[in-house]
């Protein structure tokens, strides 16, 4: 049970003094009956706003194709964000919708956004080990002894102490200079340190899929709601 003003100041609808004016203009319901008193607690579940039910009221989770040239930072002095590319109402919760991980500014694909703060850091964590998978083109033909060199286990990135975990490269005979990398961590830029520690330039970098989830038919800047089991 949550407090009905902070209830509506936390998804976004409005701050919670004007939260106060919606129910004194019984335009809040509470299991069908108009409620007078802010500070009375309900069940997301059971309120509705000007007869409508609340917006993910327990969280949003979100996959979005990231489009090139938007930052997962929320500092707007970086660029434009891609919590731009939500209504304004998700803007306004608190929690704020963030991104799981993050992917720079000139990676495109699939990064999760949400407000629930447990979901950052189970699907952050090293523990977890939730496959990532990207797609690279490269300054130059990969051959195939980087695969036995990236799955060791014992790539140590340049300014790093501990090696990277064991990953799974996958060339194209057709596209030499294509590859498919699915990592278990996130250091900070890896799939580019990695290429780089075997002298390639990574050009463009896409994230394909993350745990079981794809992009499907998402266009750069669409997303759409999903759940924990389908990741
Ligand atoms: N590795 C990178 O180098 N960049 C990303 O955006 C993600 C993984």
């Amino acid at each position: 049970m949550r407090r009905l003003d902070q209830l509506l100041a936390n998804l976004g609808y409005c701050s919670r003094r004007e939260a106060r004016d919606w129910i004194k203009k019984n335009a809040v319901t509470v299991k069908g009956k108009a409620v007078r008193d802010p500070s009375d607690k309900a069940h997301a579940a059971d309120v509705l706003i000007n007869g409508e039910p609340l917006d993910h009221p327990e969280g949003i989770l979100l996959v979005l194709n990231k489009p090139l040239g938007l930052v997962c930072s929320h500092d707007e002095r970086e660029g434009p964000r891609v919590y731009d590319l939500l209504p304004e109402r998700w803007r306004a919760r608190n929690p704020q919708v963030t991104s799981i991980g993050r992917l720079d500014k000139d990676t495109s694909g699939l990064i999760l956004l949400t407000d629930q703060t447990e979901l950052v850091h189970k699907y952050t964590s090293p523990k977890h080990k939730v496959p990532k998978l990207y797609r690279a083109t490269t300054d130059r033909d990969l051959t195939s002894d980087l695969i036995p060199l990236f799955a060791a286990g014992t790539l140590v990135l340049e300014g790093e102490d501990d090696p990277c975990a064991p990953a799974e490269l996958r060339l194209f005979p057709d596209a030499p200079r294509t590859a498919d990398l699915i990592l278990t961590e996130g250091k900070y830029h890896q799939v580019r340190r990695m290429f780089a520690a075997t002298g390639a330039t990574v050009l463009t970098l896409h994230r394909v899929q993350f745990g079981n989830l794809t992009l499907g038919d998402l266009a750069p800047g669409e997303f759409r709601s999903v759940t924990v089991d389908e990741i």
